[in-house]
């Protein structure tokens, strides 16, 4: 029931004016002492809700204190003991629903006569005012237009309070609420004087410290003298088993917190994380998103949670929390704050994260460089040597001091086998070989795996050098034998060839056309082939050591090609393919080692015999280059063609165009022996599509004149 007081006898009025005058000049009086003694806010309420309770000659009473956003911030009851038995739902119905909810909402006081038959009256669980009839009046504290809280006062028995009560406790009210306002404010100030100086002393830690338990240790201590909670703990996010693993915990059943492991979608926290939301729950018998495993495990009993997210490039990296307040109730400030310390936190704890990482992964990477069998070797994107593991120091002969002054191209002669340093990229590395020389001047042939990598603030070079001397002795070997093979067939060839001419001299009656004669021819040339096949052997492996041809003179390409056409006629005849020779007049000798090109024509036209049907043409042509130092000779087919990816690779030993053909016979040497012949030479020679279809062959040679 509101009250909207009446008028009285004048007599008793004057008395009782002159006794509430009385009243407030105690209240005044009493109001500056406390703000001299510093606006404590508790004090306050004590005082006030004492000084109302004697004046009314009443029981027993209490205050409210909300803040803007109409939550409890502060409670005062006469049995201050019974303030802890408020559970938050009790005080939000209050809030809500109750007789002080009604008086701050609608700014008015209530009177209630008996507060067993009142339904805004709601039962305190065990409160006498709810066992037997007690008489309630209720003011609100009105500052700026705002009831910030309300002032509750009880009586044992039916209708104890009057007007005249009604006006003193509305005075009182009015004389307290400003001062409480104040001392409100300037609690809420000196809180955020004081967050501010916890959040700039946690991230002086922070950012003075790599340890991630030193970080979090220092930042619950601090939190804790804020949020005033039973425990208070930091839960990190374990990717491997997906757990939120408790690193650190103070406050109650901190040892049993620390080490425990949750399912990281899961609970309250499995919430947060899911969400990347912080989350404040009052009461967690009635929030779905709470569940006991935790409780279960520590054997503690959850009542109020408040959580948040630690989050760090998008992700969330674990979650910070609080629980049960010591005061009763976790408010949205206390939210805000631990959403603040969870964003300084994560940084830290991010940061600490991938310092304990590279630390791993350094500790990890200095072993290898260390064990490994093979020399490495670090260097400056400029090549300046700057780390070198122990195998180098052993493998070069090199003390570690005048190896940290040379440059890598100091240990490769043969500098242009070396790759652009600039080129060098960290993906992939760059592989070649080259050779590496020791202190003692020996070359010893390697394979150099070079690759670019970042190495605290500065990028460098890190080249592995795996010794490939045993193979490289290996190969020369095979190679000897080989060429050694090579020669030695060419005696006993050369006696068959000649035998065989011989041996057509001696058998004059042996007609052409004959099948003797076939016979004798068959083995000719075949021979021969075969000695031209040999030559280019040898040749390959010569030209591939590197040496220089010798015995080149001025040749004229016409004479040389009717050679080759004449050599190859009996195939054109016999693959009907017609042979077109279109020679520019007048071209200059080219200045070559005679057999040397000769097999080298032989070997195109062959080719383009092998990749052609019957009845088509091939073509050799042969004119000026643009540059006029060489000519530019062709060998064009109308024949299979050869597809592009295989233009570049046809030119290497032993490789062939895979045509999923395998009867096609050939080993994929005459190729790769034109290309070294050619560019033995100082010519080049490339392979494109044909203008009507086919292959076109194209080679430059010198021109003789120059010599
Ligand atoms: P081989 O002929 O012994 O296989 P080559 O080195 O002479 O070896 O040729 C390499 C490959 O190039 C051949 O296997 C063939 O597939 C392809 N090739 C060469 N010349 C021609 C051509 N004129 N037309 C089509 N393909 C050719």
């Amino acid at each position: 029931m509101e009250y909207s007081p009446e008028r009285q006898n004048p007599i008793i009025e004057e008395a009782e004016d002159s006794e509430r005058l009385r009243t407030l000049y105690q209240v005044t009086s009493m109001l500056k002492q406390v703000e001299a003694d510093g606006l404590d806010i508790n004090l306050i309420l004590l005082r006030i809700l004492d000084m109302a309770v004697n004046q009314l000659n009443a029981a027993e009473g209490s205050i409210i204190v909300v803040n803007e956003a109409g939550q409890v911030e502060h409670i005062w009851l006469s049995d201050d003991k019974a303030r802890d038995l408020l559970s938050n739902i009790f005080l939000q119905n209050i809030l809500r629903t109750g007789v002080a909810g009604q008086v701050i909402n609608n700014q008015q006081p209530i009177v209630i006569n008996n507060t067993q038959d009142d339904e805004h009256w709601l039962p305190r669980p065990g409160h006498i005012t709810s066992l037997e009839p007690w008489s309630v009046i209720c003011v609100p504290f009105l500052v700026r237009n705002r009831a910030i809280g309300a002032i509750t006062i009880h009586k044992p028995g039916f209708a104890q309070f009057d007007d005249h009560d009604l006006n003193l406790l509305t005075a009182i009210s009015n004389q307290a609420a400003s001062t409480i306002e104040n001392a409100r404010l300037f609690e809420q100030s000196q809180r955020q004087l004081q967050i501010a100086a916890l959040l700039n002393e946690a991230s002086r830690v922070i950012n003075s410290s790599l340890d991630i338990d030193e970080i979090m240790h220092t930042l619950l201590a601090h939190m804790n003298e804020f949020l005033n909670a039973e425990a208070i703990s930091i839960a990190l996010v374990d990717n491997a088993t997906n757990e939120l693993v408790y690193q650190v915990a103070e406050g109650v059943g901190a040892q049993e917190i620390v080490g425990l492991r949750l399912p990281s979608n899961e609970g309250l926290s499995g919430w947060v994380m899911e969400h990347g939301e912080a989350a404040l729950v009052s009461d967690t018998s009635r929030d779905s998103r709470f569940n006991k495993t935790g409780d279960e495990m520590t054997g503690y009993a959850t009542h109020a949670m408040i959580c948040a997210p630690m989050e760090f490039k998008g992700q969330v990296l674990g979650t910070i929390q609080a629980i049960n307040p010591v005061a009763g109730v976790f408010s949205e400030q206390d939210l805000g704050l631990l959403v603040n310390l969870a964003n300084i936190a994560s940084t830290a704890i991010a940061n600490a994260q991938q310092f304990a990482q590279i630390q791993v992964a350094e500790a990890r990477y200095t072993s290898l460089f260390q064990d490994s069998v093979d020399p490495i070797i670090l260097t400056d994107l400029q090549g300046e040597i700057v780390e070198a593991n122990q195998c180098t120091f052993s493998f070069l002969g090199y003390g570690r001091d005048t190896l940290l002054d040379l440059f890598i191209h100091d240990l490769h002669p043969d500098l242009g086998k070396l790759p652009q340093l600039s080129s060098i990229s960290n993906n992939e590395p760059t592989v070649f070989q080259s050779e590496l020389v020791n202190k003692e001047g020996a070359a010893i042939p390697v394979e150099v795996y070079v690759k670019r990598m970042e190495y605290g603030e500065n990028d460098l070079l890190q080249w592995i050098h795996h010794d490939i001397s045993k193979q490289v002795e290996l190969e020369q070997m095979r190679d000897d034998l080989t060429a050694m093979l090579f020669h030695d067939l060419q005696g006993p060839l050369g006696n068959i060839i000649s035998s065989l001419e011989l041996l057509s001299y001696e058998l004059p009656e042996v007609e052409p056309g004959s099948s003797q004669y076939e016979m004798l021819d068959i083995a000719r040339r075949s021979s021969q082939r075969l000695q031209a096949l040999i030559r280019s052997l040898l040749d390959i492996t010569h030209l591939e050591a590197g040496h220089p041809i010798n015995e080149q003179k001025p040749v004229n390409i016409n004479p040389l090609v009717d050679d080759v056409y004449e050599a190859e006629r009996p195939n054109f005849e016999q693959r009907r393919v017609k042979f077109v020779k279109a020679l520019e007049p007048d071209l200059p000798p080219v200045y070559v080692a005679e057999d040397m090109i000769r097999r080298v024509l032989i070997n195109l036209v062959n080719n383009a015999l092998k990749y052609s049907p019957g009845d088509k043409t091939i073509t050799v042509k042969a004119q000026r280059a643009d540059d006029d130092g060489h000519l530019l000779i062709s060998v064009q087919d109308e024949g299979i063609g050869i597809p592009e990816e295989y233009r570049e690779t046809i030119f290497l030993k032993f490789e062939r165009v895979d045509r999923g053909d395998p009867t096609s016979k050939g080993l994929g040497l005459g190729l790769a022996f034109c290309r070294l012949a050619v560019e033995a030479h100082d010519g080049r020679i490339w392979v494109q599509d044909a203008p009507g279809g086919g292959s076109l062959f194209q080679f430059t040679l010198p021109v003789a004149g120059d010599r």
